[in-house]
């Protein structure tokens, strides 16, 4: 057995848990990621290529290391298409956008990690942690052998459906245990190379899945080299993802003769951030605690940003000699301030999609304003007058009885992301808080008509 000593162990070299790392080796502290892949496939994670608002993640890790790995900077939209209507919506995408080379923004993520000071403990598989009260370590293997790690704060940064999860004996914290599978969406991708250049190479070019709880996306990462996939919530029957996926490439014709490249799948949550995600020692990070946006899927901005925070409440802790839930709570109250309280309001509309019928969601989207939805989108809120003005109602006969009910849908998530706004600052609010957002949750489930999501 192999016994590492180390002032903070993170596990998991992805986004989150390299952002933790660099912020924390930038302090001082020993700092060790464990991850479970060889160095060669460290930072090839299944995604769809883009990148939302890089030019305002933490400084950590500098810009300048992550930019080569841009290989799409012209899009600036998304589109929409409606195969119902046989018809596609542009709406614009607020702040900076790009499509990237996942892998190798993987890798240099890694190297700006290891520039700053931490290492990288490759071919380690977490399998337990060690605990007594609060957690104080790792149990591990390494290519067979035995791997134990002692550590004064452990970060769990080993995205979605985490492992340790089912380990750390969360009964005496605050720790959200109230996940489960049918909160993630199950998601495929495939690299594409096609002979000629596509026309849409400044697009984000969503479409539905036959089923309201899923999309397709095709992603220019070059004008030839596209990132194409597609999810389902697992609210659903399982889909066959490689089949529908080929399906649909099938009926394009930009994708004759195309060649795949690179093939992944994986699990993310498509679901409001973790309640709480810190227990005594241990700060879960990224899609181990839900930092996903719920609509869009996106979640690489909020892993960066939740190991920036994370890796910042390290610190605090490590000076204070202090790793409670009282010392680590800010950590929570940071994540909801920024981005927590936003995607909380946006599964709302997750929820509504659930359970509206496609033919008239894709009915509305044709017909409402398009400010509004790229407000929807990505704001978690817009204001709802508009919507109601005689042009858009026109548009959308057919549809106002959905219009109604997103319409009231809409006011309940407004109540939720103030509620949010008001997330506690100390522990001990905690359960107040949490049991009034369960209130507002049960008028979301009644005005939807969906089963409970949490
Ligand atoms: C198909 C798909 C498409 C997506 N598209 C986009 C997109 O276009 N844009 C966007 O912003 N987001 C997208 N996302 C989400 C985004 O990829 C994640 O939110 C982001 O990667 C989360 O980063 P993370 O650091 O939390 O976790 P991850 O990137 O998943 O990293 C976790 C790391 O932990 C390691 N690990 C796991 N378990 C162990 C263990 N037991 N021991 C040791 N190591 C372990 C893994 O090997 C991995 O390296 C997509 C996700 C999927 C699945």
């Amino acid at each position: 057995m192999t016994t590492h000593a180390v002032d903070v162990a993170i596990v998991g070299a992805g986004t989150s848990g390299c952002y933790a790392a660099a912020t924390i080796a930038d302090a001082g502290y020993d700092v060790v990621i464990a991850e479970r892949k060889d160095e060669e496939e460290a930072g090839h994670i299944a995604c769809g290529d883009a990148l939302k608002g890089a030019s305002d993640f933490p400084s950590a890790i500098p810009k300048s290391q992550i930019e080569p790995a841009f290989t799409n900077t012209d899009v600036d939209h998304g589109r929409f298409e409606i195969p119902q209507l046989d018809t596609a919506v542009d709406i614009p995408v607020p702040g900076e956008l790009a499509v990237i080379d996942r892998w190798e923004y993987g890798r240099r993520l890694i190297d700006g990690a290891t520039d700053a000071g931490a290492e990288i403990h490759y071919n380690t598989v977490v399998k337990d942690v060690v605990q007594n009260g609060k957690v104080e370590g790792l149990e591990a293997v390494r290519k067979g052998d035995p791997v134990e790690y002692e550590a004064d704060l452990v970060i769990d940064a080993a995205g979605a459906l985490s492992i340790l999860q089912d380990k750390v004996d969360f009964s005496d914290s605050t720790f959200d245990t109230n996940v489960t599978y049918s909160q993630f969406c199950s998601a495929y991708r495939e690299i594409v190379t096609v002979d000629e250049p596509v026309d849409w190479s400044d697009a984000l070019v969503f479409k539905p899945t036959e089923r309201a709880a899923g999309y397709l996306w095709y992603f220019p990462r070059t004008e030839t080299e596209i990132n194409v996939g597609l999810g389902f919530q697992m609210t659903e029957e399982p889909m066959q993802l490689v089949e529908d996926l080929k399906e649909d490439l099938r009926e394009r014709p930009e994708f004759e003769g195309a060649t795949v490249d690179d093939k992944l799948g994986a699990a993310l949550p498509t679901r409001r951030p973790y309640d709480s995600a810190v227990a005594p020692g241990y700060v879960a990070i990224g899609d181990a605690a839900g930092h996903v946006n719920p609509t869009t899927g996106g979640g690489i901005a909020g892993a960066a940003y939740a190991g920036q925070y994370a890796g910042e409440a390290t610190i605090e802790a490590l000076e204070h000699d202090d790793v409670s839930e009282q010392r680590l709570w800010e950590y929570n109250e940071r994540v909801m301030d920024h981005f927590g309280a936003r995607y909380a309001a946006l599964d709302v509309y997750n929820i509504f999609t659930t359970a509206t019928d496609v033919d008239d969601l894709m009915g509305l989207l044709a017909a409402l304003p398009v400010k509004k939805l790229s407000e929807a989108l990505y704001e978690g809120s817009t204001s709802v007058g508009p919507w109601l003005k005689l042009k858009t109602a026109a548009k959308s006969f057919g549809h106002w009885e959905t219009i109604y009910d997103l319409y009231r849908t809409k006011s309940i998530a407004d109540e939720l992301l103030a509620h949010y706004e008001q997330y506690p600052s100390n522990p001990d609010q905690f359960d107040r808080w949490r049991s009034q957002r369960d209130d507002l949750m049960e008028r979301v489930y009644d005005v939807t008509g969906a089963d409970p999501k949490y």
